[in-house]
């Protein structure tokens, strides 16, 4: 086992042996039960004497409530959910197809149309959903079928055996912030797997234990992310329509940064509308003081998207990672005893700002093989390769074979990254080489001493922004919007392995970066006089909207964020 953080010692756990462990209930984790489930009641409808049971098969999901942390943009791309339920629009909760897109390029205080909407922006035939209401409908579905969802328990350690994963560990209920067992201690279980199937979004936890033991992303570029920051909105009936989509590049992002918006609009109550908007800002920037939350407010002063909004009312807030890498950041998505899906993975076409379709494909794809596994009682590397070859060869590698090369077209800021993007898009993705490199993103991030303390062209992106409290907020009043709560008394879920590195030397090369990439106020260096540099680092955990921006952007790779108790979190009922 990799510890991430110390697992209590000398505490006797329940053992429980399962089929399958499917950690994560997203679309992959979701999409990757109910296709299993069909699968095996094909199976036994076929071979009354050959029963296979679905009573070990379960989904472990660290929200209290399904969907409870689920948060997209978001626009549904159909293609996987015909192919899992044919006919699934017919109850879904789905807002309306998408019926008009535009592209615009921002600057300060005009815009340009784009003449024509580029291929891989173009929504029709589309919809326009809340992820959150979307899960909650699909696990629904899960449940239905038998299999069972644990809400509120997080995957907290992989349990491993030489190199085969074989299982998973559930969180430790009732330990206080001093690790001591309270009152009401609940030790985690220990559910002994022969599948296990991580579908646990952008950055996983228990991925990111795997990646590292197996040196899994030894040959692939490093995974990049972007942090998407959401506000729903409910605004006047006629600002937008239902099923419009608009898109924008530019303002107030500079040329270095990689990033942008969407605003999509939906039905809302009587003579409202609901428009979800955000900004996905790169996690590749320059600038430590750069503050996504700040980014977004930024973008809603643009006299286009301050009209849309005028006379309307903030209703939620949100933020989460996503994967930006592409195809060749993708690591081997299978091995002895375990497969990867989803956001976990990097199945995520960034060009179109879509993942949905892929994450349930991919689920899809690993339930087929968990399933071959299950009847051949056999879940080595040897059967659950099975599923890479099956990604392979579907139109996962396919969509995302055309944009391999988008994100990393892009490091040399903007315009290399039109030129690019408009050479692999008549190459089938290639451009100027097959595979172009890239590199880590925390690594571009530059110390103070190389940048202008004025800010420079970033001044206006840079530290901590107030909000008038209108059309603008600042943070604490934006995360009051998340809904956002956790049990206080337990151990900080953000483990830093070295405090005295963000004490000596974080605050003085680049600033404490944390404090302005968190869109939760999690980071603050408060006044300390026994320290070198008058600060120190302070948590407020339970603040934590589980974005994962932390433990990708570090510039020193000292943060990992692991499960905090289950069942805390945002609550992103409607995002
Ligand atoms: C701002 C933003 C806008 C986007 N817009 C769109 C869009 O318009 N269209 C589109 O197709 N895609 C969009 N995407 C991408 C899309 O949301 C993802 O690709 C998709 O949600 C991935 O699904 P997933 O199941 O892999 O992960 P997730 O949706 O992240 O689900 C993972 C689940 O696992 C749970 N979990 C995580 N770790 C653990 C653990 N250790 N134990 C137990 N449970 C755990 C989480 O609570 C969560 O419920 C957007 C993403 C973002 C961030
Ligand atoms: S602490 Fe990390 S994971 Fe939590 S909200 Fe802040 S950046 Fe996101």
């Amino acid at each position: 086992m990799i510890i991430f953080r110390q697992p209590l010692e000398n505490v006797e756990r329940p053992q429980m042996p399962a089929d399958v462990v499917i950690v994560g209930g997203g679309p992959a984790g979701m999409a990757c039960a109910l296709r299993l489930s069909q699968l095996i009641d094909a199976h036994n409808a076929a071979h009354p004497d050959a029963q296979l049971s679905k009573e070990n098969i379960y989904v472990l999901e660290k929200a209290r409530e399904i969907g409870q942390h689920c948060l997209s943009g978001a626009l549904l791309d159909p293609r996987s959910m015909r192919e899992l339920l044919p006919g699934f629009e017919k109850e879904a909760p789905l807002d309306p197809e998408v019926t008009k897109e535009a592209v615009y390029f921002f600057t300060e205080k005009s815009k340009f149309k784009f003449p024509i909407t580029p291929p891989f922006l173009r929504d029709h035939g589309n919809y326009v959903i809340s992820l959150n209401r979307f899960v909650k409908w699909l696990g629904g579905k899960v449940e239905e079928t038998g299999i069972t969802i644990f809400t509120g328990f997080a995957g907290s350690e992989l349990l491993l055996e030489g190199d085969r994963v074989i299982g998973v560990r559930t969180d430790d209920k009732g330990v206080d912030k001093e690790g001591h067992q309270k009152s009401n201690f609940e030790p985690g279980y220990d559910l002994h797997a022969k599948v296990v199937i991580l579908a646990e979004g952008p950055r996983g936890s228990l991925t990111k234990q795997l990646i590292e033991k197996f040196d899994l992303a030894k040959d692939t570029n490093p995974q990049t992310y972007g942090v998407g920051i959401k506000e729903l909105w409910e605004v006047p009936a006629g600002r937008i329509a239902p099923g419009e989509v608009i898109y924008t590049m530019g303002w107030p992002l500079t040329t270095r940064e990689y990033g942008g918006a969407w605003i999509y609009g939906s039905k809302g109550e009587a003579a409202t509308n609901i428009v979800s908007l955000g900004f996905v800002t790169g996690l590749d920037y320059v600038d430590p003081r750069l503050d996504p939350q700040h980014v977004l407010q930024e973008f809603k002063k643009h006299p286009f998207v301050a009209k849309l909004l005028e006379g309307g009312k903030m209703i939620r807030y949100g933020a989460k990672s996503m994967p930006y890498g592409g195809w060749w950041a993708i690591p081997p998505v299978a091995g002895n005893g375990w497969m990867i899906l989803g956001d976990s993975a990097g199945f995520l076409n960034s060009a179109r700002l879509k993942g949905i379709h892929l994450a349930i494909k991919s689920g899809m794809l690993a339930a087929e093989t968990a399933f071959e596994a299950l009847q051949k009682d056999d879940s080595s590397a040897a059967v659950l390769s099975g599923f890479q070859k099956k990604v392979e060869s579907s139109w996962i590698k396919e969509e995302l074979w055309k944009v391999r090369n988008l994100h990393q077209g892009f490091e040399h800021g903007m315009f290399a990254g039109m030129f690019h993007t408009g050479l692999q898009m008549i190459t089938g993705g290639r451009g100027l080489r097959n595979r172009y490199p890239a590199q880590a993103g925390y690594a571009r991030m530059e110390k103070l001493s190389q940048l202008p303390a004025s800010g420079g062209p970033e001044a206006h992106l840079l530290g901590p922004t107030k909000g008038d409290g209108k059309l603008t907020f600042d943070k604490l009043t934006d995360l009051y919007h998340s809904g956002t709560k956790h049990e206080e008394d337990q151990p900080s879920h953000l483990v830093i392995y070295d405090t005295n590195v963000c004490n000596t030397r974080c605050v003085k090369e680049y600033g404490s970066p944390c404090q302005n990439f968190c869109p939760a106020n999690v980071y603050e260096m408060v006044d300390d006089a026994s320290q070198p540099n008058g600060k120190r680092i302070s948590l407020n955990p339970s603040n934590c909207v589980h974005c994962k921006t932390c433990d990708v952007a570090d510039p020193y790779q000292i943060i990992t964020w692991v499960p905090p108790e289950g069942g805390g979190g945002p609550n992103y009922d409607g995002m």
